[in-house]
């Protein structure tokens, strides 16, 4: 069992900003709450960082990026994140409930996905260290022409809520595998987990500066962060509005910029699919994390001939989705985040309805007892009669709300499925393998998962087309977003420029 300690109620916890390899209290000296999304109750009290604390993690990070970072190896790069990646490990289980309490996501996810994630994420950028190389490129005439691939510098990081140490890794493994700084700035409703990563970070003996984690608001300590001209990189994970925000700000100081945005991805059943794949993958593209999910299956295209057959099943899983105590093992969905979260997604079950789509299942909170009762539970959702142009079907919505759109020919639900501003991912369920390779070229999106859904790897880019935002994060291209590259000149033949002796 993995809930013996106490319930956060009991013991709140307290949290000061990781600057400079130092933990230390907010200049302001202000604090703010961060909320056990499954009770409603205060779970930990967080220095809260604002323009100086930013200020100061920027130069902290500076100064680490030109003195004692710079100075160690590659390899050395390497075994700091391997040691980190075997720290995470063997806490494994404490953080998984820490990030369960603090984002309300069931426990079976955050051990058993989000945990081996992050290690993985530490491992695989532990490895690539070495293998960060130039090039030489065949030039005319006597020169020799070389590429150095170097780290870019400071890198300000800025991440969400729904995966709070999936994303921290994410963007911590690649910048300083590439021998970058960081400052990090968590969501504030989940900033527990990315400070226990800082502990971690200091006990593998990294060097001070080199990771500085400054949790605060995003309009005041994010803001700051992206507009700070000390800032060489912006790596945001988050909504398409303050992705345009963070682009803004970055271009005052043409800081460069890499964003994984939102999405609103056609998950596409088709008729000859395995029905039994085909529904399983419903349910993992829209309820998995609470369907917080930025690549959630949130429009799901349903081939018309297998649609009373689809729904019913399909209907029938999602009721039977266990919803209650994110420790408890057997749960299988949680809380939504926050209060705003489950308000949001209230307010769009009401445009559905006031649209003209028809409620399948859900629509309002699950019946729970005791402390759960103030949680932001709500039940697994499902439209039907959605039509692609309603805001349902064209909003994300980042909660449990699965938009069914019928289709009965494969080129008008190509249109359909692009017809939106994103273009994160795509599920296509097929038998038929020229259609699903097809499709795979047709859809404007960054992934495609074929009768799958979900499925990451820390080699396999990731990002998005259209507005879900630019950059690759994972696998080599990772290392793109987070190195420059320089050409080196070396002239060969040994004699003057000719060209003032003629
Ligand atoms: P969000 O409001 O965009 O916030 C993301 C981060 O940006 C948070 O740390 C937030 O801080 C900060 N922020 C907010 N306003 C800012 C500003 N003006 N300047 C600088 N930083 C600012 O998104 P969210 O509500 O946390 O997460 C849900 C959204 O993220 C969804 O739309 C989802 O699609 C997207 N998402 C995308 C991916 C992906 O990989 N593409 C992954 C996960 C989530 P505060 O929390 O303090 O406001
Ligand atoms: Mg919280």
């Amino acid at each position: 069992m993995l809930a013996p300690q106490a319930p956060a109620s009991n013991a709140t916890r307290r949290y000061q900003l990781f600057i400079d390899g130092k933990w230390v209290d907010a200049e302001s000296g202000k604090t703010f709450a961060s909320i056990n999304p499954a009770t409603g109750e205060t779970l930990a009290e967080v220095a809260e960082a604002d323009a100086p604390d930013i200020d100061k993690a920027v130069q902290a990070a500076r100064r680490a990026f030109e003195g004692k970072w710079s100075k160690v190896s590659a390899r050395d790069r390497g075994r700091l994140l391997y040691k980190l990646a075997q720290l995470v490990e063997a806490r494994a289980k404490e953080l998984a409930e820490l990030e369960t309490l603090d984002n309300g996501k069931p426990i079976r996810e955050s051990l058993y996905v989000d945990l081996p994630e992050v290690i993985e994420h530490f491992e695989y950028f532990a490895g690539m260290a070495t293998k960060i190389e130039g090039e030489t490129i065949p030039v005319p005439g006597r020169m020799f022409n070389y590429t150095l691939r170097e780290p870019l510098g400071v890198c300000g990081a800025i991440i969400p809520w729904n995966y709070p140490l999936v994303m921290a890794a994410w963007k911590l493994a690649p910048a300083l595998s590439a021998g970058n700084t960081v400052v990090l700035k968590p969501a504030e409703q989940t900033p527990i987990t990315a400070l226990e990563l800082g502990k971690l970070v200091q006990e593998a003996g990294f060097p001070e500066g080199v990771v500085n984690i400054v949790p605060g608001f995003g309009e005041r300590a994010g803001a700051a962060l992206a507009s700070h001209p000390g800032v060489d990189k912006i790596a945001f994970t988050g909504s398409t509005e303050v992705g345009k925000k963070i682009a803004r700000a970055a271009a005052e100081n043409l800081t460069k910029v890499s964003l994984e945005l939102g999405g609103k991805a056609p998950n596409i059943i088709f008729a000859d699919a395995d029905l039994d794949q085909a529904v399983n993958g419903a349910l993992m593209g829209i309820f998995f994390n609470q369907g917080q999910v930025c690549t959630a299956g949130s429009r799901i295209f349903l081939d018309e001939r297998i649609k009373d057959e689809f729904l019913t099943r399909f209907r029938e899983r999602a009721e039977q989705i266990r919803i209650g105590d994110p420790l408890d093992k057997q749960t299988q969905m949680g809380p939504q985040v926050s209060e705003e979260q489950l308000a949001k997604v209230r307010h769009y079950v009401n445009v559905a309805r006031e649209e003209g789509a028809t409620l399948l299942t859900g629509g309002e909170p699950p019946a729970l007892d005791g402390p759960l009762a103030r949680g932001y539970f709500f039940r697994p959702t499902i439209f039907t009669d959605v039509k692609n142009e309603m805001r349902v079907a064209q909003e994300e919505i980042f909660g449990p709300v699965a938009a069914v759109i019928a289709f009965k020919d494969e080129d008008e639900l190509i249109k359909q499925a692009n017809q939106t501003i994103y273009g994160l991912s795509a599920g296509v369920w097929t038998r038929d393998v020229t259609r699903a390779h097809r499709l795979a070229r047709e859809i404007r999106a960054g992934v495609i998962w074929i009768n799958t859904y979900n499925i990451f790897n820390a080699a396999s880019p990731f990002g998005g087309y259209k507005q879900s935002g630019y950059g690759r994060e994972m696998g080599k291209h990772a290392i793109e977003l987070y190195t420059q590259v320089k050409s080196v000149w070396v002239d060969l033949s040994g004699r003057p420029i000719g060209w003032y002796n003629r």
